[in-house]
Order: C-alpha cells, then sequence, then structure tokens
C-alpha cells in the first residue's frame, strides 16, 4: 500500500495516522465543511472546522477512507490546525504544496508544516502526490465557501 522506498520511520507515522486517525469525530454545525474525493484511488476526505470568535480554528473533525497516503495526510493536517486562523491555514497548505512539488521552502514554511514534514518523500511518487494533496484541496473549496457564505 505504501511506497517501498519511503524512510521506514516515516513509513510508521503514516501507518499509525492511517491505522488510528486523529481527531475521527465528526463536528455537528461546523463552520467550515470540506469533502475531497479522488477518483484515481478512490480516496475520500470529510473534514469539519469549529472557529473561535476570533477566527482561529477551535475544533477539527476529520472522517473518511480510501489509501494511506489520503488518510495520513488528512489526520495529520488535523493535528496542525489547532489555533491557526484560516489565512494561516491557506499559507501552510501553499507550503505543503510547494514541498509536494519538490520546491525549497523557507525556515518558517518548514516549521508550519509541523508534522506534516513526514510525507516529504511522497514527491518521489508523482502518482501518490493527489492522494497527500486531497485533504488540502478540499479544505481550500471549503473555506472558499465558508467565505462566500460569509458575504
Ligand atoms: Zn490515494
Amino acid at each position: 500500500m505504501l511506497p517501498n522506498d519511503l524512510d521506514e520511520l516515516y513509513k510508521e507515522v503514516i501507518l499509525d495516522h492511517y491505522r488510528n486517525p486523529r481527531n475521527a469525530q465528526r463536528l455537528d454545525d461546523a463552520h467550515v465543511k470540506a469533502h475531497g474525493f479522488n477518483p484515481f484511488c478512490g480516496d475520500e476526505v470529510d473534514l469539519q472546522l469549529r472557529l473561535n470568535g476570533d477566527g482561529a480554528i477551535r475544533e477539527v473533525g476529520f472522517q473518511g477512507r480510501g489509501c494511506s497516503i489520503s488518510q495520513a495526510s488528512a489526520s495529520l493536517l488535523t493535528e496542525e490546525l489547532k489555533g491557526k486562523t484560516l489565512a494561516q491555514t491557506e499559507a501552510l497548505r501553499q507550503a505543503f504544496r510547494r514541498m509536494m512539488m519538490g520546491e525549497r521552502l523557507t525556515d518558517e514554511e518548514r516549521e508550519s508544516l509541523g508534522g506534516l514534514e513526514v510525507l516529504a518523500g511522497v514527491r518521489q511518487f508523482p502518482v501518490r502526490i493527489k492522494c497527500a494533496l486531497l485533504v488540502f484541496s478540499a479544505l481550500e473549496d471549503g473555506i472558499k465557501e465558508h467565505r462566500g457564505r460569509k458575504r
């Protein structure tokens, strides 16, 4: 299920998140709801965010099914979101995308990725990059929709 050349330690972290996804509860009346589907391997992710009055993310919910990379990426992301604003979330998404494209990141960007850095090795497997990015594009759509509703 996982590419063979991934670093062993990273592989263990990815499998752990795949088997025990974090923040797996479903949040009712979330402010941001995101859904993503990747037809190439049937990956699916659902994400819910509840925000504080000041716009920071207070709670995260995640459900999904599909390949280990897509599910681990979503689970790892849920651990980085709490306390961030939607703008910071957007910056995180861009940093992650740049990492996947093999671009050089600033120290600040690398730091913002936190645990998501274990997915860096996935960029060697172009077909799996879509899996890793799925939750991020879903979140981008969800945030757009949320901002649209507020206007
Ligand atoms: Zn996949």
